[in-house]
């Protein structure tokens, strides 16, 4: 078997002309670190970010030339903007997403709602869960990495995929610098910290570097984290969802063959209208909504231990059976939590005995005994998932 090297691919994308036609995007540094996994190959192309639109064929072109490598199967292409001080993933993404080629899966849907026994399960995955937001900066990423930790201390084994492409998160809250690394059986061994088995696109192309994503190209990018990389044996691998309720969360909610979705939400939002999208999104491609986690939900002065509700507490418990939908737990609004997140050493796995921490698990155990019992708390009957 021929192994791809990353000359092949700087000599193959030298052919591709950069955005303003004065040389190639090689040597114009235009393109990332190139990551080669066995036969596939990872790299971005930086753009200014309001062409990213228009630069479509360029990307385009260079994902074909390198798949025209001899022994190359797959390449996943991606543009990233130029890095700008202060960008972050919560107020980046929805600007960029060329909204043209959002709307564009609009059909697929509708017609994958009509067949979720389509959906193939992931060879050694007993069951996954989605973790979703109706916009960023929830704590949805957060909340991922702690309720998979918590999973973790009721004994099973996890794992965590970060399809929060837009802005991938994991590299920093898990603390992981390194790269993957290949199977023999050509996979990508997925990173391991604190216990969990993790995946994110940030351990293949530039963490830092914002992606920007055209619709169809987040599904094909996802699949493949979810289905070339060696997860097995997991009981629940938690998906960081993007955020958002738009349609290509529609169509990964599908594409995804998941047995349960949770909710992260601020008290605002639970009120307003964002998180009930999620809510209606999951409902409408019949996956069951194990529950809502109220995030930031108060604050304890870490001088007094008085408890202010200063998002207007109160609400969401109520909201959530009034919707239906099962109450997993309200998180507040803790600097210890901030830091622990940022600096890669999550709560619940550095200060398991710590509130914080019990309050994921206590969130953990909910969403364990909602999957069990197979309902979302609607009393329908959760989709029975088959696995290889
Ligand atoms: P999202 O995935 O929804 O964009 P993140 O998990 O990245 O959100 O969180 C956004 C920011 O809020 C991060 O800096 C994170 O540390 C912080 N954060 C999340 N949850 C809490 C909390 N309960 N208390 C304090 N800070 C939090």
């Amino acid at each position: 078997m021929s192994v791809v090297t990353r000359e092949q691919v700087l000599e193959q994308l030298r052919q591709v002309t950069g955005p303003d036609f004065d040389g190639d995007i090689v040597s114009q540094g235009l393109v990332s670190d190139i990551f080669i996994a066995g036969s596939k190959v990872f790299f971005s192309i930086t753009v200014p970010a309001d062409r990213a639109q228009a630069l479509e064929p360029m990307r385009a072109m260079a994902e074909k030339l390198v798949k025209a490598i001899p022994g190359v199967v797959g390449a996943v292409v991606t543009l990233t903007a130029e890095k700008k001080g202060g960008l972050t993933s919560d107020d980046a993404p929805p600007a960029r997403m060329p909204s043209r080629a959002a709307q564009r899966p609009k059909q697929a849907p509708a017609a994958h709602a009509a067949a979720p026994q389509a959906k193939a399960g992931v060879p050694g995955v007993k069951s996954i869960i989605a973790v979703s937001s109706g916009k960023g900066g929830v704590g949805k990423s957060t909340t991922s990495v702690n309720l998979a930790l918590g999973l973790k201390a009721l004994g099973l084994k996890v794992g965590i995929l970060d399809a929060d492409i837009y802005g991938p998160s994991m590299p920093r809250l898990m603390g992981i610098k390194e790269r993957p690394e290949m199977t023999k059986g050509e996979l990508i061994k997925p990173m391991e910290k604190y216990g969990i088995k993790v995946m994110s696109m940030g351990f293949l192309v530039d963490e830092e570097a914002p992606m920007i994503w055209r619709g169809p190209m987040v599904v094909s990018a996802l699949t493949q984290l979810l289905r070339e990389v060696d997860w097995a044996p997991l009981d629940v691998l938690v998906v960081d969802m993007p955020p958002g309720t738009g349609d290509i969360q529609l169509t990964m909610a599908q594409r995804v063959p998941l047995a349960g979705a949770v909710i992260v939400s601020t008290p605002q939002d639970l009120a307003l209208i964002d998180a009930r999208k999620g809510l209606n999104m999951f409902r409408k491609v019949e996956i069951p909504i194990l529950g809502i986690v109220e995030n930031m939900s108060y604050f304890i002065a870490p001088d007094t231990g008085k408890r202010y509700d200063i998002f207007g507490h109160g609400g969401a418990k109520e909201d959530a059976e009034r919707h239906n939908v099962p109450f997993l737990g309200e998180v507040p609004l803790d600097m210890d939590v901030r830091a622990n997140s940022d600096a890669g050493t999550p709560i619940t796995a550095v200060a398991p005995d710590s509130e914080h921490a019990k309050i994921y698990k206590d969130i953990a155990k909910k969403v364990m005994e909602n999957m069990r019992s197979g309902t979302d708390g609607s009393g329908r009957a959760a989709p029975k998932i088959t696995f290889e």
